[in-house]
């Protein structure tokens, strides 16, 4: 498999450009060990390589290590955001400003092994446009996490025309092709793992066991999974807004029923009085459906303001290393 894309001519100067797109946000820990493994393992490849990362308003010395790196090493290039924006605008920064024929995200923490692309290499060059990484094993996540991740690639390929590969992150090789067209999607609002899939074309996938993280820890804790989840499926589906309109049919087709039932019993038996219970029961119940309703109504009236305000996504500092 390696020699497709080991080192053979050696005087060509028009090498294929492979960029590898890294956001970072307080990895000062990491970031000696990254770029040590990665320059390695890519140390014979035909290709020019070029490493943009993304300082995304690190607290610690991210920035400065950065700097170090970028001074020494021409390929290693660096966008400095001026406070942290997130990773999704962090790795949306490094695809503007990344130049390569393939384009690779991958994680600082070498959570995604850098062994795995050369394989991804090797099938670009027989013709896939997309390369997937699959964790064929979740054993270094929580049960709580593999069992919720699991339920969430279900529940967001039922509701969305966009198909998102299950156990699949952000770690995948996309030809130039398709990183064009996600860089002309509008949206402010980017669940990258939804857009990196929008294009489509030719694609396939390579395995690995994902490991522990180097060094450091994770940014993201449950709560802020569980709102990435949501916006993720409000940003590629509007199902759930549809789905109120069924439940409205529902329920109003069950009350008529209900409606005719009360009627004759009245008009047949006179009235009956007590009724506490059941009125209880449908006011607290529809109002509880109807306020659910009206959140999820919410949820994405707020993105189409966020859309509409028209922010830019980032704000760059400083950027190093570009010509
Ligand atoms: N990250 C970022 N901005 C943030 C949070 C995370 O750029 O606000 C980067 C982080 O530095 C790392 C990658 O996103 O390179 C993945 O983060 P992490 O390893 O914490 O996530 P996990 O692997 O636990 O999902
Ligand atoms: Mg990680």
């Amino acid at each position: 498999m390696r020699e497709n894309i080991v080192n053979s001519a050696v005087n060509n100067t028009d090498k294929k450009r492979l960029s590898l797109l890294v956001p970072m946000y307080n990895e000062s820990s990491v970031i000696p060990i990254f770029f040590e493994t990665v320059l390695k393992v890519l140390e014979d490849i035909n290709y020019e390589l070029e490493v943009v990362c993304v300082n995304d308003g690190s607290r610690d010395n991210t920035l400065e290590l950065l700097k170090e790196y970028a001074a020494k090493d021409a390929r290693i290039k660096v966008v400095s955001f001026s406070r942290n924006f997130g990773k999704e605008p962090a790795m949306t920064a490094a695809l503007d400003y990344a130049t390569g024929d393939a384009i690779i995200p991958i994680d600082a923490d070498l959570q995604d092994p850098p062994e795995l692309i050369l394989e991804m290499l090797a099938k670009w060059e027989e013709g896939y446009d997309v390369v997937f990484a699959r964790r064929s094993s979740r054993d270094t996540d929580s049960r709580l996490k593999r069992n919720t991740a699991l339920w969430f690639y279900t529940l967001f390929n039922k509701m969305s025309d966009t198909y998102i590969p299950s156990n699949v992150g952000d770690y995948r090789l996309m030809d130039k092709k398709v990183i064009d067209v996600i860089r002309e999607l509008p949206e402010k609002d980017r669940f990258m793992k939804g857009l990196f899939c929008w294009p489509g074309f030719k694609d396939t996938t390579v395995e690995y066991a994902r490991p522990e993280r180097a060094e450091g820890e994770t940014k993201f804790n449950m709560w802020k999974l569980w709102n990435f989840a949501i916006s993720g499926i409000a940003s590629f589906s509007t199902m759930p807004i549809r789905a109120g309109i069924y439940l409205g049919l529902l329920i109003s087709a069950a009350s008529f029923v209900y409606a005719i039932f009360i009627i004759t019993k009245t008009i047949f038996f006179g009235v009956d009085v007590p009724g506490y219970a059941s009125i209880m029961v449908a006011v607290l119940f529809l109002g509880g459906i109807q306020m659910f309703f009206l959140g999820l109504l919410g949820e994405y009236i707020g993105r189409i303001y966020k859309e509409v305000k028209n922010r830019p996504l980032y704000v760059v500092a400083e950027k190093f290393g570009f010509e």
